[in-house]
Formats: structure tokens, C-alpha cells, sequence
């Protein structure tokens, strides 16, 4: 194609109001623009990359046996409530009501529809496995639309689902579905890094989420550089370090501790106790029924796995009255000593501490001396803490990282959610109805764009991994008005393009500074200058965009080098 022809309105100056490098450099490449919040539209650059991008996820679907369907994204309500989300899902659904006043919604995912043209459709084991995938639209209501697509409230998704007539036939298309994902990101130029997840309050058995290292992104993930061990923050776990306890065996001391309130106040207070010697007690109501939480001092509670904990998603603190009524004091001075009417999580990071400080549930006094396992009676150990940087892996001992990442792929086992709700079963070899053992698979087709630029970018512009480039090649020559200069270069694009090559001729009458400044904004991986000092010698210049390198080639030597370069 002829630049001078094309629609690329890149722009000189960095927007002021896109920070993340992917949104900047996606506004300057003229690959986007903004319609509205979280709304994004892709111009004809930023589209042949998407188009790419699909094609790749498509082979890579079509590879592990997908077939490919494309279902309405405007859904009837009916078919939510069948699987209880269209109660259970709040704001961030879009709904509507059509002209006959039926409500609607624009479809944030697609368990439902899928599991409904598999409950219509599919009778026996025999028909199993099946995985069915689509890529289209979704719609969601993102409470923060933030860093241009990255999270946008409309965006395009490669999501599959698979159907297995057990548990052993749902690991294999999971197993099928991990494998497509690492190659669909390893071809896509975005080094994903496979995380256990949490499978949220919904049930569901296992759930890898795939993550790619950035600045940019909005998850926290766990990473151990010892060994392979990786988690999502909402699920990891680390090894504390032993606290060394005194051994005594001293009975709980009450002891007053007037106008204490928080950690710190304990700390500092003379005959306290430093943050990891204390118990912190926090109320939490979960489903309207207080709950207490206990933590080491400097440890802080992820909601995500108290979620997981109690099953539901229905938790909040406590209001100080609450606290009050549950335990007879109020914060600042809560514990679990003597408690046994209240629902006890305490995380593991307190198995076998002793001689610890809690609250004593009277206002103003707090307890020495106390012995976890000894004094705090029915409490049940789970995981309700964040891992800290430095915090030693369970797995060998190293120290852990926390680091940023970008969610750019998600696989989750399903089990029988969906198909025990709505009802979608088949018929077993002993001819017995079983419900479909389910999986679903998601990835994001613009996240992988902004994640591909996160991970390669200069201070030029992007730099596009070769496989998702809007074009493989740009033809420049230095003066687009020179006749020997304008013959040979048109002459390279019909030979490049013949050999398979996506060509993009910068035919534009510009100074070749601006053009070079363009097609390095572009992020096109390899440029050929068509300039009069090398056409003297019957040379062109071969320049990469990665790496800067650039050399003299000989004019019928060109077409065969980048035929190598970009097989
Ligand atoms: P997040 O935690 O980032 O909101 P999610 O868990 O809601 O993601 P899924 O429902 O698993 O995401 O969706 C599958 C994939 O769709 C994600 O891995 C991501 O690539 C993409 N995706 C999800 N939400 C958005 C969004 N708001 N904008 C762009 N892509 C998205
Ligand atoms: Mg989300």
C-alpha cells in the first residue's frame, strides 16, 4: 500500500491525557482514537494488526479441534437468570429493554449462550469432546476504564468453551487450551507468564491466568525466581520466617492499655509488642454474620481470599456497633480469646505463635501471653494474607517477588456451574443423564495489542514483534520526486509484495526525517531506504527497526534477504 494514500494520522506530541506507553503510542501511531470512556475506535493501522492478532488465535484454536460459532452480543435476559447471574452480576453489566419492553443486556461473556445451544443440541458422550470458540464483542460497565483498551468497556474476545462428559476429558481440553494460549502469546511476541488464580466465589476447580509483565497493568503477581513457582496475589502463599517466641508457658495476662487503637499504638506503647508479635482481629460481615479474622500485626487481608474462605462475595467490615454486639468491645481492643460464638478465620501465618498480644474485648485493656493454639478455641487456618516481596517460597525457600502484570489470558474449569443450573446434560455409556463437565477460555484481543507494545517500545515508537506488524516492510525512498529514486523503489514494492511481503510504500513527497520519524513511530520492523549515494552502487540501505542495525544491500539481494528475515 502507498502511505500517501493511506489514513495513519500520527501524531507529533504526546496526548497529555494517556499514560500507560501502550495507550500513548497506540494515539501517536494513529491506531486509535477515543470515542467515549472505555470506548475505542481502531483506525485502519490499528485494525490490521487486531486482524492479525485474530488470525493467529484463530489457527491456534482451529490446531487443538475449536470450531468456530459467533453468537448475537445482545442476550435476553431469560437465559442470565437460567444461570442466576443476571441477579448475581451488578453494575457492570449493560442492560436495556427493547421496544416491547423485554429487558436485554449486551453479553460481558458467553457461558450462557454456549451452554444453551449444548443443552438443545448435544445427547450423547458420543458427540464429546467438543470446544466451540467465537471472537467477538464484548460489553462491560468497568467500574475504571483505564489505559486506553487495556480496559475498555467494549472490546474484542477469543473466548471457547469446551464440553467433556467428565473430569478426565474437561483436564484434557484445559491442558489443550494452556498449550494454544502459550503459543498464541509466544507467536503474538507477549512473554505471558501462567499463574494459578483464584476461581472466585463461583465455584470452578482450577483457573491459570495468563500474565505479562508490566508497569501498566492492574494484577499483582508472585514470582520466584528460584524455582518456577508463580500465583496471582489473590492466591499465592509464601513461608514466613520463624518469629522466635519466648517459650514460656505463662498463663494470659489482661493488662490495660488506655487509648490504644491500632497496631502501631501497640507497638510503640511501653509493654507492648512489635507488630509481629500481635494478633490484629479484624470483623467482617459476610453475608450479614460477623466473622473474625485474625492476622500477625504487619499482615494485611486480601479480600480475594477471604472470598474464597467463606465461599461468598457478600463481606464487608464491620461497623463499630456490630463490633461491639459481636464481642463487647469496640475496635482497637477485639480478640478471640474466650470467643465462641463468632465464626473464627485465622491465617496460617499464626500456627504456633505463643506469647502473643491481642485485644481482650474490653475497651481499653489488651492480653499478653496468649498462646494461639492454646487460648483461641474453633478458629479454622486459611491463607487470608497478602505475600509480601521477600517473603520465602513455599516451594523452595527463595526469596518471592511481587510484581505488576497484565491479565491478557484466562482459563478456568468450570466443572458443572453452568450445566447443573440450566440443566445441560447428555446421556452416559449406562445411558444415565449426566450434566456436561464444562470448561471456558478467554483471551483478549486488544490486550495482547497494548501488552505487545508494553513489552516493545523505544523512545521512537512502538516496535512491533514481527508477527502482529500492521506491515512487514516500509519502502522509503529519500526523495519521493526523484525519477531513479521513485522507479527503484516502486520496482522493490511490486517485488516484495509478490513474494508475499506486507509492503508499505512511503511515497509521500516529505523530508525523509519526517518520514523516517513516522515509520519508526509505526514500529514497521524493516525499512528500506532508497537513497542516491547506495543507488550509486547499485546498493539500498536495509534498516531493522529493533535493533537500529542497518547496512547496504545490493539491489537484487533484497527481496531475498527480508524473504529470509520475516519467514
Ligand atoms: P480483569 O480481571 O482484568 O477485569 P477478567 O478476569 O474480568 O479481567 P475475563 O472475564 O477472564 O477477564 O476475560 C478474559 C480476557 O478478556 C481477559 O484475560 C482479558 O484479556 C480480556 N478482558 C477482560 N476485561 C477486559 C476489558 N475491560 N478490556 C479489555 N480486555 C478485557
Ligand atoms: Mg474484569
Amino acid at each position: 500500500m502507498r502511505w500517501s494514500r493511506l489514513f495513519i494520522p500520527t501524531l507529533r506530541d504526546d496526548p497529555s491525557d494517556a499514560e500507560a506507553p501502550s495507550h500513548r503510542l497506540m494515539l501517536r501511531a494513529g491506531l486509535i482514537r477515543q470515542l467515549g470512556a472505555g470506548l475505542y475506535s481502531k483506525l485502519p493501522l490499528g485494525q490490521r494488526v487486531l486482524r492479525r492478532i485474530e488470525a493467529i488465535v484463530r489457527e491456534e484454536m482451529e490446531r487443538i479441534g475449536a470450531q468456530e460459532f459467533h453468537h448475537p452480543a445482545l442476550h435476553p435476559a431469560e437465559i442470565w437468570r437460567e444461570s442466576g447471574r443476571w441477579d448475581a452480576i451488578s453494575d457492570e453489566m449493560f442492560r436495556l429493554r427493547d421496544r416491547k419492553q423485554a429487558e436485554m443486556c449486551l453479553g460481558m461473556t458467553h457461558e450462557e449462550i454456549f451452554t444453551w445451544v449444548a443443552r438443545a443440541e448435544l445427547r450423547s458422550y458420543k458427540q464429546l469432546p467438543q470446544i466451540w470458540y467465537q471472537i467477538q464483542t464484548k460489553f462491560r460497565d468497568e467500574a475504571r476504564p483505564k489505559s486506553g483498551v487495556l480496559r475498555a468497556r467494549e472490546f474484542i474476545m477469543k473466548d471457547s468453551y469446551s464440553f467433556d462428559a467428565d473430569d478426565a476429558g474437561l483436564d484434557r481440553s484445559f491442558d489443550l487450551h494452556a498449550g494454544a494460549y502459550a503459543r498464541i502469546f509466544e507467536r503474538c511476541g507477549v512473554d505471558a507468564i501462567p499463574v494459578e488464580a483464584s476461581s472466585g466465589a463461583m465455584g470452578g476447580s482450577a483457573s491459570v491466568e495468563f500474565m505479562a509483565r508490566s508497569d501498566a497493568g492492574e494484577d499483582w503477581i508472585v514470582l520466584c525466581d528460584g524455582c518456577s513457582y508463580s500465583a496471582n496475589l489473590e492466591k499465592a502463599t509464601s513461608a514466613v520466617a520463624a518469629v522466635d517466641d519466648p517459650g514460656d508457658a505463662a498463663p494470659v495476662e489482661r493488662f490495660p492499655t488506655p487509648g490504644v487503637r491500632t497496631i502501631d499504638d501497640l507497638a510503640r506503647l511501653e509493654g507492648g509488642a512489635p507488630a509481629d508479635r500481635q494478633i490484629k482481629t479484624l470483623v467482617q460481615m459476610v453475608d450479614g454474620e460477623p466473622v473474625l479474622l485474625l492476622l500477625r500485626g504487619d499482615h494485611d487481608l486480601n479480600e480475594v481470599k477471604l472470598a474464597e474462605a467463606t465461599g461468598s462475595t457478600d463481606a464487608r467490615p464491620a461497623h463499630p456497633e456490630e463490633c461491639r454486639a459481636a464481642l463487647g468491645a469496640l475496635p482497637g481492643s477485639l480478640g478471640a480469646v474466650g470467643v465462641s460464638a463468632v465464626q473464627i478465620l485465622a491465617d496460617d501465618a499464626l500456627r504456633g505463635r505463643r506469647s502473643m498480644t491481642t485485644g481482650a474485648n474490653e475497651d481499653d485493656f489488651h492480653l499478653r501471653h496468649v498462646d494461639v493454639e492454646r487460648d483461641i478455641e474453633g478458629a479454622r487456618w486459611v491463607s487470608l494474607r497478602n505475600v509480601e516481596e521477600g517473603d520465602a517460597c513455599v516451594e523452595c525457600g527463595k526469596p518471592l517477588r511481587v510484581v505488576k502484570s497484565i491479565e491478557v489470558g484466562h482459563i478456568f474449569k468450570l466443572g458443572l456451574r453452568y450445566s447443573e443450573s440450566m440443566g445441560a446434560n447428555v446421556l452416559d455409556a449406562n445411558g444415565k443423564e449426566v450434566p456436561l463437565v464444562m470448561g471456558s477460555y478467554g483471551i483478549g484481543m486488544e490486550r495482547i495489542m497494548a501488552a505487545a507494545i508494553e513489552a516493545h517500545h523505544d523512545d521512537n515508537g512502538i516496535l512491533w514483534p514481527a508477527a502482529i506488524a500492521p506491515f512487514d516492510v516500509v519502502v522509503s525512498p529519500v526523495k519521493a520526486k526523484d525519477a531513479e529514486q521513485a522507479r527503484v523503489s516502486e520496482q522493490l514494492y511490486e517485488q516484495l509484495g509478490a513474494a508475499g511481503l506486507a509492503v508499505l510504500l512511503d511515497d509521500r513527497d516529505e523530508r525523509a526525517g519526517v518520514k523516517f520519524k513516522d515509520a519508526d513511530l509505526i514500529g514497521i520492523p524493516w525499512r528500506v531506504v532508497v537513497g542516491p549515494r547506495a543507488l550509486k552502487n547499485g546498493n539500498v540501505e536495509l534498516a531493522e527497526r529493533a535493533t537500529g542495525a542497518a547496512s547496504e544491500v545490493a539491489l537484487d539481494a533484497v527481496v531475498g534477504q527480508l524473504r529470509e528475515k520475516t519467514a
